[in-house]
């Protein structure tokens, strides 16, 4: 059986690769299928939003298929950038160091103590008649004074993990693999796309 992750993010196609690898299903993915719309983001919560392109995905391209939406929460910037991460600062796709750097700027002056932060991800799983279910997953940190680290990408330079010492940007592939907000999404959703394993579409 066939699951198509649709993202158009080459970094998180290569995160969902590494972490459902271990389930008996085909990955696909939006280019391979020739799928290249994009569903507006309407959305004001990372699971609105993870459920739209779930759902417009699945009905386009007739296949059980897995979205996401995720971004940074900054308690000191009242939860920003939250849902608006991958559009910061209005900048595009490819534009991380401007974003992060932005994120920096605003917390200039903001104490150690008050940097607190977490990676959220909620993974949608829809089918084309319609169905779709939800998973989360959190990571909890600190924004770092700086950037550190050349792995990842979009914010990970400037997110510190105490547990690990290090920045998101410093962990192996396979660590963060392990321990982000996506891959424990993409772990709470194991039962959903279990139960829709064998089932024919
Ligand atoms: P989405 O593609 O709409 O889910 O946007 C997610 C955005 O949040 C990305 O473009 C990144 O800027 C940020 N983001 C999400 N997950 C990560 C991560 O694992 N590391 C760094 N930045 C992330």
């Amino acid at each position: 059986m066939k699951l198509l992750v649709a993202t158009h993010n080459p970094g998180k196609l290569r995160e969902y690769h590494d972490l459902l690898h271990a389930l008996a299903l085909e990955v696909t993915n939006l280019s391979h299928e020739a799928i290249d719309f994009e569903p507006e983001e309407t959305g004001s919560t990372f699971a609105e939003n993870a459920i739209i392109k779930a759902s417009a995905f699945a009905n386009r391209s007739g296949l059980l298929t897995l979205a996401d939406d995720s971004g940074l929460e900054i308690d000191a910037l009242g939860g920003a950038p939250g849902v608006q991460s991958a559009r910061y600062g209005g900048t595009r796709r490819g534009q991380d160091v401007q974003r992060y750097q932005l994120v920096l700027r605003q917390l200039q002056g903001v104490p150690w103590a008050e940097r607190a932060a977490r990676f959220r991800c909620v993974v949608a799983v829809g089918t084309p008649d319609g169905q779709v279910e939800t998973a989360e997953g959190i990571l909890e940190g600190i924004i770092a004074f700086g950037p550190k680290g050349e792995r990842g990408f979009g914010y990970d330079p400037i997110f510190f993990i105490p547990e690990f010492d290090c920045t998101m940007a410093e962990l192996p592939p396979d660590v963060k693999n392990r321990i982000s907000h996506r891959a424990r999404a993409a772990e709470a959703a194991w039962p959903i796309l279990e139960q829709h394993m064998g089932r024919e579409m």
